[in-house]
């Protein structure tokens, strides 16, 4: 007799080569990857983490062509806890790290422009200031269906700092936004991609599900808190986005023409 698991298996098999367009994914059935696309600042600023808002749109418009469909936090999420949840053909999942204003001004329109979703990583302690993501702001991206999670308060490397400190970076980030979204925040991006093995484990102890790093390649979810994502610089607007995926050997099949 067959176990559950194995149904399932043999189930979705059959269903995702019937339907064509989506299937439905069983974690450690189908054993899929998917790619994470990280972000960080939109406009005309000339330092690597800012591209342009045409190269942003160029980006998602052919991925939108392409079929790629955007992942909401809850859907990473169901993945995670290795539920069975139905994910489009082509699954994508775009991130941005910290919470600047032009991500409210260029990204979202565009976002919504191409029916995508992204979720946002807030420094939650430069909240409103100047050049950042203000309170209304961030409350309006989240009724238009974007996430967010935490960029923790001061965005200090965790990696380098005291157990104490990074216990207040994260918990004290995750309350203050838990309030500003009034839900649960379960996703951290560590600030520069930097943590130690007691990072990990205090996210954890916080009640974070899973934490984003800047660990190159596409996510397979297996490690929920050293989750890899792929950064797109200013710098790789002179190329597709395809080539630089392949060129950095991230998706071999990620084969689609900018
Ligand atoms: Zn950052």
């Amino acid at each position: 007799m067959l176990s559950r698991r194995q149904f399932l298996k043999l189930g979705f098999g059959a269903m995702g080569t019937v339907a064509g367009l989506s299937f439905l994914w069983e974690y450690e059935g189908l054993n899929h990857s998917i790619p994470v696309l990280l972000y960080h600042r939109i406009g005309q600023e000339d330092n690597p983490y800012t591209i342009t808002a045409e190269h942003f749109e160029s980006n998602v418009k052919a991925l939108s062509q392409e079929g790629y469909t955007t992942l909401s936090l809850n859907q990473v999420q169901q993945i995670i806890q290795h539920k069975a949840v139905v994910l489009p053909e082509k699954p994508l999942i775009i991130t941005f790290d910290d919470g600047y204003l032009d991500n409210y001004l260029y990204a979202f329109p565009l976002l919504q422009k191409y029916s995508m979703v992204a979720s946002f990583y807030i420094i939650t302690g430069i909240i409103g200031q100047a050049d950042r993501l203000t309170i209304s702001q961030i409350r309006e991206m989240q009724a238009a269906g974007m996430d967010f999670g935490s960029h923790t308060v001061t965005h200090r490397l965790l990696g380098t700092l005291s157990i104490d400190e990074v216990k207040i970076e994260l918990a004290e980030s995750k309350v203050t936004l838990e309030q500003i979204i009034g839900s649960k925040v379960d996703f951290v991006a560590y600030p520069g991609g930097s943590y130690s093995s007691d990072t990990l484990q205090i996210a954890q102890e916080a009640g974070y599900m899973a934490g984003w790093s800047t660990r190159l390649g596409v996510e397979t979810f297996k490690h929920p808190f050293t989750l890899k994502r792929i950064p797109i610089f200013h710098h790789d607007q002179t190329h597709s986005l395809s080539y630089i995926l392949l060129k950095k050997g991230f998706i071999p099949g990620l084969l689609f023409n900018l």
